[in-house]
């Protein structure tokens, strides 16, 4: 009966939002960054350590600190002043906090199709140039009346021209060294992709980050997409070559990323107050000093994740504390509530996680089902 109740709550919710001026939602993600030095900022066992760290006492200034929250503040410093006001952070575990992947393989591909197509398909094992046979909520919403057409996405990683180029997908992809597209470029266009033209030989399958960022950037000041995605990918590539000095750098880089994107759409007339931030990663990664580089299926550690939402309705619940799970396989369906759309596809959709939907204002009506204490 509860479950009943839930779904015809919803659809009332879901009437009442698609108005004109439905929301809008960004979402960033930054593969493979733990959620360890996101809840407690640089590790001294990884930080200390000259193998993985080239001048320690350079990055013992930059990060380090004798508490958790003074050490988070220092690497993300707009996620814990900014953010941490105004939205939520999940997936502390030493809270119990938990906010996982599904998907066993705990490598890039399985994780981005879990995080948008809703569903744990096991035969998404490889991070393979294939292309996904699984619809995504980005070619759900370019099809739907609502945001027909004002969909985006940006990726410093190539294969994520596979990952989201389902059969049904119309979304324009802008990824890995891909330069900008169409007739009128903008000045800082055409340089990003004279940088791009000119540095891509060495460095082919993940775009640096800041070009993406600034890529995506134009974009969205000459187009106005509703939703955008934006994937980051040198966390990862970092953590892989063991530089944990590098991979840092890039997290504090992503923090700024984020708190630049947020000021101009909060400066932005079409934005401004209507729109969603909801980042994430795709995978964790090996939860000792010894095995953090790394990640997958025998790597333990690495189906913990972590997630982030502030903007339009989102309550301000800051660092989530509560005893409660959230799997990557229930962003897709929140992530189409939040906006008044119900994701379906050809393939099963996990339903929305009540407890993200309780945690925004609009959905104040399913405090009822699901408590946040
Ligand atoms: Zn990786």
């Amino acid at each position: 009966m509860k479950k009943l109740l839930t779904i015809l709550l919803f659809v009332t919710e879901s009437s009442f939002c698609q108005s004109s001026d439905s929301p809008n939602i960004f979402i960033i993600t930054t593969d493979g960054f733990r959620w360890q030095e996101v809840f407690t900022g640089a590790d001294s066992a990884i930080l200390f350590n000259p193998d993985y760290v080239k001048d320690t006492a350079t990055f013992r200034y930059m990060y380090w600190a004798s508490t958790a929250a003074e050490r988070r503040q220092k690497l993300m410093p707009f996620l814990w002043s900014f953010v941490v006001q105004k939205g939520q952070l999940w997936g502390n575990r030493n809270y119990g906090n938990d906010v996982s992947v599904v998907n066993p393989y705990k490598i890039s591909y399985p994780g981005y199709n879990e995080i948008f197509t809703g569903y744990n398909d096991w035969f998404v094992s490889l991070n393979r140039p294939k292309s996904n046979p699984n619809s995504t909520i980005l070619d759900y919403l370019n099809n739907s009346s609502v945001y027909k057409n004002k969909v985006a996405a940006f990726t410093s990683w190539k294969i994520f021209n596979y990952i989201l180029n389902s059969p049904n997908n119309t979304v324009p992809l802008n990824c890995g060294y891909q330069q900008a597209d169409g007739d009128s470029l903008t000045g800082t266009e055409t340089v990003t992709d004279y940088i791009e033209a000119t540095s891509s030989y060495n460095k082919e399958h993940t775009r640096r980050d800041i070009l993406t960022f600034t890529l995506a950037t134009e974009y969205v000041k000459k187009k106005h997409p509703k939703v955008l995605y934006i994937g980051f990918g040198e966390t990862d590539e970092f953590a892989h070559h063991g530089r944990y000095d590098l991979y840092l750098n890039q997290a504090n880089l992503f923090d700024k990323f984020l708190a630049e994107l947020w000021s101009f759409v909060q400066s932005d007339k079409f934005y401004k107050n209507n729109t969603i931030f909801f980042i994430t990663t795709d995978h964790g990664r090996g939860n000792k000093s010894s095995t953090w580089a790394s990640h997958g299926f025998w790597v333990k550690g690495s189906k913990e994740i972590w997630m982030v939402q502030f903007g339009s309705n989102i309550k301000p619940l800051g660092e989530v504390k509560e005893n409660e799970t959230v799997y990557a396989t229930q962003f897709a369906q929140t992530i189409a509530s939040y906006l008044g759309q119900k994701f379906s596809a050809e393939h099963s959709v996990v339903p929305a996680s009540g407890l993200l939907l309780s945690s925004t204002g609009k959905q104040k009506i399913y405090d009822k089902q699901v408590t946040i204490k």
